[in-house]
């Protein structure tokens, strides 16, 4: 009955722990998403014309959406989008071996 109830906890801790994982992952690769979109459209609406080709684009765009000219800051954008991808990845495949460990632990039984 002890080692019942044991196993439960434990299950149930380490469920807790898995859904944790893919909560961070989906919020990793929300804020990836988060900052493509902020990269492709900026963050405010006001608009400038693109250096290279005129379109109207946004003063808080990295780069422009019609002719992909960059303005500056490119690289601090594909940095965090990189890392939070990787921070993501890194998560979920956590999440999943976890997830496996734990069905595979629960076979035995
Ligand atoms: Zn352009």
């Amino acid at each position: 009955m002890e080692e019942k109830i044991g196993i439960i906890v434990g299950t149930t801790l380490q469920s807790v722990f898995i859904l944790t994982m893919f909560y961070m992952a989906t919020r990793f690769f929300g804020r990836m998403f988060g900052n493509i979109y902020a990269a492709i459209k900026g963050n405010n609406t006001s608009l400038e014309s693109c250096r290279s080709c005129g379109h109207k684009i946004s003063k808080e765009a990295v780069f422009c959406p019609y002719c992909g000219q960059t303005f500056g800051n490119i690289n601090s954008f594909s940095t965090s989008i990189f890392a939070n991808f990787i921070a993501g990845v890194v998560a979920l495949a956590g999440g999943i071996g976890l997830l496996f460990y734990l069905l595979d632990l629960l076979k035995d039984q």
